[in-house]
């Protein structure tokens, strides 16, 4: 699965002169020389994302590795419109109160709340359905009986 932002990810990494490799349904790139030296180290960042490639400036613990694929969901739910959205919200929130930071960070469920709200109510109105139509057989069942 490719997302538009993805080249600009490996554009980034071959500039900061590192080769990707692959983990998670993701390209990682882990670099803090070239253009990740000055997008990311010298600006105190530890990653950037882009789509499915992930540019760190060091090695990525897991928590940090969580962070960033939660930012590939971001990418993934909101399709075109991340970059502009992400940048507009940081110009209005900055970083720390950044909704999609926080998000990404688990203090703020912008998607996942609603996905689970989703996945239980299918299965909640089936068995509604299902038990409806169990009714209405023993239903029959006693009238024909009765
Ligand atoms: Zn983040």
């Amino acid at each position: 699965m490719a997302h538009h932002a993805d080249p600009i990810g490996h554009v980034l990494g071959w500039l900061s002169f590192a080769r990707p490799r692959f983990r998670d349904r993701c390209f990682l790139y882990v670099s803090d020389r070239g253009l990740a030296h000055l997008v990311l180290t010298r600006r105190g960042y530890a990653a950037i994302t882009f789509g499915h490639v992930v540019v760190f400036a060091r090695e990525p613990t897991d928590a940090l590795w969580r962070h960033e694929l939660r930012h590939v969901k971001q990418y993934e739910r909101l399709g075109l419109a991340f970059l502009p959205l992400y940048l507009w919200l940081y110009a209005k929130h900055g970083y720390a109160a950044h909704p999609l930071e926080r998000d990404a960070s688990g203090t703020l469920a912008l998607f996942s709340k609603a996905r689970r709200q989703r996945t239980s109510a299918v299965p909640r109105a089936r068995a509604a359905r299902v038990s409806a139509a169990a009714q209405a057989r023993r239903r029959r069942k006693r009238s024909q009986s009765g």
